[in-house]
This record gives C-alpha cells, structure tokens and sequence, in this order.
C-alpha cells in the first residue's frame, strides 16, 4: 500500500517521523490506507511556507475576483468528482452514502458561496464629530491561520474552514483528525489542480496532542479555528495565550428538542429520530435530549420507539441503509459505557442498548426515558446514537429544562403556536436553532454556540468575518499642522 503524503510548500511530503498510521474502514474494520504521521517539525515547515506564501511571495495582495476564481474551480474540480469523493467518505466515515452525497454536495455550494461573497461590497464609513475627517473601515486577512477538525464530516468541517479563509486572503495550515484524513488529502489535490500558489494552503496530518498542540501554540500562525470536543477547546485556548492567537471554537453539545402537545405529531417524531441518529448520532448539534409535553408523553413515545427500531444499520454502501457504524472501537466503547451508565443510573432502556454483533463497530439506535437531569446520559455529550427522554408539563418548565446545560449549541422546538414557538426559542441559550424541525444547516447561516459550545462563528457573513481584522483609517480633508504645541522654531 502506498504511503499517502502531507501537502506542504506546494509537493507532497512524508514525514521526517517516518511513522505511519492506518485508516480503518468502521465497517470491516479493515486497513483501507496509509498515510504518513507527522511531527511538530512538519507544523514547522507548513507554518513557514504559508507565512512566506503571505508576506513575501504576494497571496496578501491577491485581488479578490482572483481568489474568487481560485475557490470556483476547486469547487468545480470537486462537484465533478463527487461520487467518488461521497465512497471515499463512506469508507472512512462509515456513514451512508446518501449523507455523504450531501456532504459532498453541501461542501461544493460551501465553496462556491464565499466564492461569491468575498467580491460584495464590505467595510463601513463613518460621519464622526469633525468634519474634517472622513473615517472608514476596512477588513483585511488576519495572515497564517491554523485550522483543526474532528472525524464526525471530514470533508464538510474542513471546507466551512478552508473556504472562508482563503477567500478573504490568508493562507493556511490544515489538520484532519487522525481517524479521517482521507478525503481531505484528495481535495489537497484538487487545491493543487486548481494552481493555487505553492505554499498558500498546507495540510499536515498526525496526532492532536503533539501536531495540533504545535499549531495552537505556534507563534507564527496569527489564528487557530478549531472544531472538536470542549476539553481539547480549552487546551487550545491556553495553547494560543503565547502570541496572543485570534480564537474561534466550535465545540460539543447537549441540545434540547422540545415537543408541545399541539405539535404536528407526524412531523416532531420525525424530527426527533432526524436529530439524533442522523450520522449516527455523531453531530456536535445532534438533539440528543428530547422534551415531550406530558399530555402526550406515552402516545409520543410509543410511536418513536416503534420507529427507531425499524431504523436499518449496516454499512454505508448496502442498500437501503438508514444508519452506519461508529467511528471507532475506542468510540463504540465509550458510547456503550454511557449506555451502561443510564441503566445504572435507573433511566428506563425503551428501545437498543447494544453493540450489534457483526464486524464493524455498530451500535443500535438507542432511547433511554431519563427523569433526573442529573443522570450523566442527560449532562454529558455521548456523540452517538443514544437518546435521553425528559417530560416537562409547563411552557416554563421546559425552558428550564432545555436550559439547564453548560453547552449552548443548539436547539428545536415544535407547536403549531407561533408565538409560542418563538416565545420558546428566544429564551433559549443556544446558538443555532430550529422551529418544527430540525438540523438543516445553511452556508448562509451563522454556525455557533453560546456557554461551553464555542467562541466565534462558521459561515455566513459571520464566518467570514472570523477570518479577517478591522483596520479603521482616518483621512484628514485639510492638510495643516494642529497648532497644538505652540513653540516655533
Ligand atoms: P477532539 O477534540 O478529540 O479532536 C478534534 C481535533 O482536534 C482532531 O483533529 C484532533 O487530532 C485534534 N486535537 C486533539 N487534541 C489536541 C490538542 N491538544 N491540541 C490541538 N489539537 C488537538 O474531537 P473529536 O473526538 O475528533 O470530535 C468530536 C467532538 O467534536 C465532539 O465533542 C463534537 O461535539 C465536536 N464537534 C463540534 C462541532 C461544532 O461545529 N460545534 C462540529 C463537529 C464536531
């Protein structure tokens, strides 16, 4: 098997560690790759490349249309190969293909998006007090930004990062997670294809704790974007107190779906298996506390038992498939020890609750009746299909509830009551949110959370933003000394 390469400096390098790792496919469980284990020297050399590719060699001075025309036909040369880049993810991943289909297809609108929007009018002009003056602002790159991503979408976490920055002029240094590297190496190719200058953007590949470690403690990269747990999210932030790093962070959750008796019922159980078994329950905004109203608690809770059990798993290519594996072995152990965890708690198992016996690291759709918020199915993010019930009886009571978090990433609510569905979500201390439905997710739309779930924004005008500094200048229209100090030559 070849040894696949780290992009650094425009050529494709293996490490001077002369370690490799091998990709497992979730499925089989069997080695599907080798790829090159990197080192902090590496992160050295990437960061060095990307700050001459910056200062020297002329990427600040790139005029928009022409990084424009650089992000479109990375997303033309992806969009092209997009059946091979969804079994690529599939393989690695483990999830369907019909949810790498999408990511694939969401990465090449991520792309084209900023594309279009970084030639848009931007900055701001202010009438201060003197007339004299004209103020304006203006933003410009921040310079070599570090960016770092989990295994959960591969390619998807990874475009939401590479496309804003480049678009609005820095250059990069990339890290996938150790467990997924594969398609992000292929789209390093494409980013290669497409001509982008030597240098501009570096991919790295190795362990967090050593390799990403550097990149957040490295003084030369001015801003590290990192998606993954909030433990690793605070060793980051410490890491980047050295140069005093820009920071953004997008980190776990533990989000309330809440279901008011005058739901469409349909509709909100729907939803509720949606949001938390789509990629197997391996989403950062996954519903994984589910708030039904008493009322119509036993009739809801029938009728999504009933359906989770008829969800189909198996690996990502077989036909029909609905939900895939884990990740990986230490993953699937993890999930299973919170599934050990609720029973002992004394939550009530109503549906799953076991490793499904097959190669691959399979683990059946999971439901759990949870009364006491204080079960550490209920407070800890599993990352996995498994979901914890609460009821609540009152509009208030469900609030609390749904607030009574360290995470604040996300949330939905369902009530054919407008007002009060939006009564509901506006007391919620979350960042993305949703009314009768949920987890669609928009490149338009600002990507965050509030409390432990993150600093800063993905997408959007926001996620744009993140990848830029405000530089105000101030034109004086009459040219002539203050007078302030009064002493002539
Ligand atoms: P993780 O924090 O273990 O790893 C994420 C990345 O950080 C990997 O690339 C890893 O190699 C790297 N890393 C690990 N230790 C590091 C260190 N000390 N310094 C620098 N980098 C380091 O997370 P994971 O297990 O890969 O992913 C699951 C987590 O990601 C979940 O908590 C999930 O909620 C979160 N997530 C959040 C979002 C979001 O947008 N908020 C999206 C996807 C996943």
């Amino acid at each position: 098997m070849d040894i696949q390469k780290m992009y650094i400096d425009g050529k494709w390098q293996l490490s001077a560690s002369n370690k490799t790792r091998e990709i497992i496919d979730p499925a089989t469980e069997k080695c599907i790759a080798l790829v090159t284990d990197g080192t902090s020297e590496d992160v050295d050399h990437a960061v060095a490349a990307a700050k001459r590719a910056f200062y020297e060699d002329g990427w600040m001075d790139v005029s928009a249309a022409e990084r424009a025309d650089y992000l479109t036909k990375i997303a033309d040369l992806l969009e092209k190969d997009k059946q091979a880049f969804a079994e690529l993810e599939m393989r690695n991943n483990g999830k369907p293909m019909r949810e790498t289909l999408v990511d694939v297809d969401d990465s090449v609108y991520c792309l084209r998006y900023y594309a279009g929007y970084v030639t848009k009018p931007t900055g701001q002009t202010y009438n201060v007090p003197d007339t004299n003056m004209q103020t304006l602002v203006v933003r410009e790159p921040i310079g070599v930004c570090g960016q770092i991503v989990p295994w959960n979408y591969p390619l998807l976490m990874g475009i939401w990062k590479i496309a804003p920055a480049l678009a609005a002029g820095n250059t990069i240094v990339f890290k996938p997670a150790g467990l997924t590297p594969l398609t992000i190496i292929r789209f390093f190719e494409l980013i290669e294809q497409a001509g982008l200058p030597k240098g501009v953007a570096n991919l790295v590949l190795g362990p967090g704790g050593s390799v990403g470690q550097t990149m957040a403690e490295h003084p030369d990269i001015d801003k590290i974007a990192f998606t993954g747990g909030t433990v690793t999210g605070r060793k980051i932030m410490q890491a980047a107190t050295g140069n005093i790093k820009n920071v953004s962070l997008e980190l776990g959750g533990k989000s309330p779906n809440i279901v008011f008796a005058d739901a469409d019922f349909e509709a909100a159980v729907d939803y509720a298996m949606f949001g938390i078994f789509c990629n197997q329950g391996e989403v950062c905004a996954a519903g994984s506390r589910l708030l039904v109203e008493d009322s119509i608690y036993d009739k809801f809770m029938a009728a999504l038992v009933e359906r989770t059990k008829k969800i189909r798993v198996g690996a990502g290519n077989e036909p029909d498939i609905e939900m895939g594996p884990l990740i990986s072995r230490a993953h699937m152990e993890k999930v299973l020890q919170y599934i050990e965890s609720g029973k002992r708690s004394g939550a009530e198992l109503l549906c799953g609750g076991h490793r499904i016996d097959r190669p691959g690291w399979f683990v059946e759709p999971t439901i759990f009746a949870a009364p006491n918020g204080d079960m550490e199915i209920v407070k800890e993010e599993i990352f996995g299909p498994v979901l914890a019930v609460q009821r609540f009886s009152t509009e208030q009571e469900a609030v609390q509830i749904a607030n009574d978090t360290v995470y604040g990433l996300a949330g939905g609510v369902f009530t054919q009551d407008g007002a009060k569905a939006l009564r509901v979500i506006k007391k919620l201390r979350a960042g993305i949110t949703w009314i009768n439905c949920y987890n669609p997710t928009f490149s338009e739309a600002p990507w965050g959370g509030y409390k432990q779930s993150g600093i800063g924004r993905e997408l959007g005008s926001f996620g744009l933003d993140e990848y830029t500094e405000v530089k105000q200048i101030n034109i004086n229209l009459a040219v002539e000394p203050t007078g302030w100090f009064t002493a002539k030559p």
